[in-house]
């Protein structure tokens, strides 16, 4: 089966995009988007979150949608961060699959299809960025902190900050999330028994805007809700575990409402 045939029929595809200042990158990417999923055979939804922008985002984002329709907006009126962001694209997605990625165009949408293929077998594939276009001091440090996040909760997810992933709709769709949570989506969703694999994609350099994330928030908020995610996992209620329930078959009549 081709990679896009899992999608075809009553499914449908939702790409979902966190965006804050992103002015000068929407038009190349949701074009590369398009490009890259231009014999997709289901619905495609191009999910944008405007997080508050304060540069042309929204207005460049309404200039996409009259191009191509099927470009959504929501639009936060003030900026909440990328976990608030993503939580409101995952909620408001209607696709069977959701692929997220950043909105810089440092994530490449041509390795969608790639995803989309492991999809077939995996709840969630998440994209580990092979020579990743950022400084020396990003790359280390973003490795030591992905270290010390796997020590920490017993796991081994290799580039949790690569937001190009693919998720079956229903892993994400009613997921609660908490800021800062996004570093943790892998982690999260294996805690709730969803099969989690890691695939190689490409990376490229940021050429419009500049990051949202200096050492502090991206180190130190992302080491501090690590001990909260730790907590979590070690303290987590499986809402499946191996039950019986033991009643009278009078009670479980009137349960059932059966005469
Ligand atoms: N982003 C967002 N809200 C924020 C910060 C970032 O929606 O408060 C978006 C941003 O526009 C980009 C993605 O999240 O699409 C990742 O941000 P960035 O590229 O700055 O992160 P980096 O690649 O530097 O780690
Ligand atoms: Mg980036």
């Amino acid at each position: 089966m081709n990679a896009m045939a899992l999608l075809h029929g009553r499914v449908a595809l939702s790409v979902v995009i966190p965006v804050y200042n992103e002015s000068g990158n929407i038009q190349p990417l949701s074009e590369r988007v398009c490009d890259a999923l231009a014999h997709f055979p289901g619905t495609l939804e191009i999910l944008f979150i405007d997080d508050g922008s304060t540069d042309a985002t929204l207005a460049e984002l309404s200039d996409a949608q009259r191009r191509d329709p099927r470009v959504r907006i929501l639009h936060f009126t003030r900026n909440r961060g990328q976990t608030a962001a993503m939580a409101a694209g995952f909620r408001y997605s209607r696709g069977e699959a959701v692929v997220t990625l950043d909105g810089d165009l440092q994530n490449d949408p041509a390795d969608i299809p790639k995803l989309l293929e492991k999809l077939k077998d995996w709840d969630v594939v998440c994209g580990v960025r092979i020579r990743r276009q950022d400084s020396w001091w990003k790359r280390i440090s973003s490795r030591i902190a992905n270290g010390v996040r796997n020590w920490a909760t017993c796991d081994d997810i290799i580039d949790t900050g690569c937001t190009l992933k693919a998720f079956r709709g229903e892993c994400v769709r009613n997921l609660e999330l908490y800021q800062g949570m996004h570093r943790f989506l892998p982690t999260l969703l294996k805690m709730r028994g969803y099969r989690v694999i890691q695939v190689p994609v490409s990376h490229h350099p940021r050429l419009h805007g500049k990051t949202k994330y200096g050492t502090w928030r991206r180190l130190v908020k992302g080491l501090a809700d690590l001990y909260v995610v730790r907590w979590m996992k070690a303290n987590w209620i499986d809402p499946h575990p191996s039950l019986e329930i033991h009643e009278s078959a009078e009670v479980r009549l009137k349960a059932t409402g059966e005469k």
